[in-house]
């Protein structure tokens, strides 16, 4: 537990409300259990499978909280994000939901799979180059000449207080717990998720997990000032984020405890013990929260842990083609 601190820029209540505008909208997702996981961790493990959530990931649940909080006014303009591909999902869904016109400004070389789903849920998708454009700045001089509002993908309050409706759901059907472990990229899950723990789980140790090559959150904590980080190089592509936000990071710093790190590797052994073991499908940014607690690199026995696979959005090829290059090197 961390000492008091000063008020944050989203609270508990917005986590609540959250959950009311996503009840019967978003699903309810599974919380799973494996007696394997269990006897390879000595830990008692629950995991939040937001692999099943609606569009695949828990990014659905910030997107539509942010959107439905929109004005008439803003409405009518329509929805713009920028985004490697959940979050675009994300929005792309939720707009449809809301009858309202979405753009999505995408990497070219983000997964293909994420591409098309974006466009088949009638959004325009905008492609640019990561290496040498800024989304940003594209995202910003769209949404000046369309009239959109742009909502980002993890620096909102209404973001924020939505993702936090998936630790809110698994504190519900668990109680208290001792650890609560989640992927960390802008750090708006694990965000929302330590202030719905704040409240329900006091006690409960908040734990996030970085590419091992992108530990940006890390290092932000550990030097006290928001670091920028290189693009990192990992298969976490969810987590390629360059600096936690300015909302999140407070929020983190508040009510975090610690930040660990995984390797690719790791994040692939995890993936094949999902596929194997719990007959799951889960993407390598989800599974990183997984990975530091299977692979051990959390010290976790004797304790309940609750575990977030934050999404399952991967392309056959690539999965298959993952999988196949780690039994060849094992
Ligand atoms: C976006 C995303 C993350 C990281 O979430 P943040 O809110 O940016 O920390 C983790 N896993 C998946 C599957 C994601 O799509």
């Amino acid at each position: 537990m961390n000492a008091p601190h000063s008020p944050l820029p989203v609270t508990f209540a917005d986590v609540q409300a959250a959950a009311k505008r996503l009840a019967g909208v978003a699903h309810r997702t599974p919380v799973l259990t494996s007696r394997t996981a269990d006897a390879l961790t000595g830990a008692q493990l629950f995991f939040k499978c937001e692999n099943l959530q609606r569009m695949g990931a828990f990014k659905f649940r910030g997107a539509y909280n942010a959107l439905s909080r929109f004005t008439p006014a803003q409405r009518a303009g329509g929805a713009i994000a920028y985004s490697s591909g959940n979050h675009a999902q994300g929005v792309a869904l939720s707009a449809k939901l809301l009858g309202m016109k979405a753009v999505i400004v995408m990497p070219q070389d983000a997964p293909s799979l994420k591409i098309a789903a974006t466009r088949e849920y009638g959004a325009e998708v905008v492609l640019y180059d990561r290496r040498r454009e800024s989304r940003e700045a594209i995202g910003r001089s769209i949404a000046a000449e369309r009239g959109m509002t742009l909502v980002p993908p993890f620096d909102h309050a209404d973001v924020i207080a939505g993702q936090g409706t998936a630790a809110l759901e698994l504190l519900e059907d668990t109680g208290p717990l001792d650890a609560l472990v989640v992927c960390v990229g802008g750090a708006g899950l694990i965000s929302g998720c330590a202030l719905a723990a704040e409240r329900l789980a006091p006690a409960c140790h908040v734990i996030g997990v970085e590419p091992e090559a992108g530990n940006d959150v890390q290092r932000s904590l550990a030097s006290g000032e928001r670091v920028m980080i290189e693009l990192p190089e990992t298969i976490a592509d969810g987590a390629q984020t360059q600096q936690v936000g300015e909302l999140t990071f407070p929020i983190v710093r508040a009510l975090v405890d610690e930040i660990a790190t995984v390797t690719d590797a790791q994040l692939v052994r995890t993936m094949r013990f999902f596929a194997e073991r719990m007959k799951l499908v889960v993407e390598p940014t989800g599974c990183l929260a997984a990975a530091a607690v299977l692979e051990r690199v959390l010290p976790l026995a004797g304790r309940r842990v609750g575990v977030i696979l934050s999404g399952g959005n991967i392309d056959a090829e690539r999965y298959a083609r993952l999988l196949l290059e780690y039994a060849e090197t094992r």
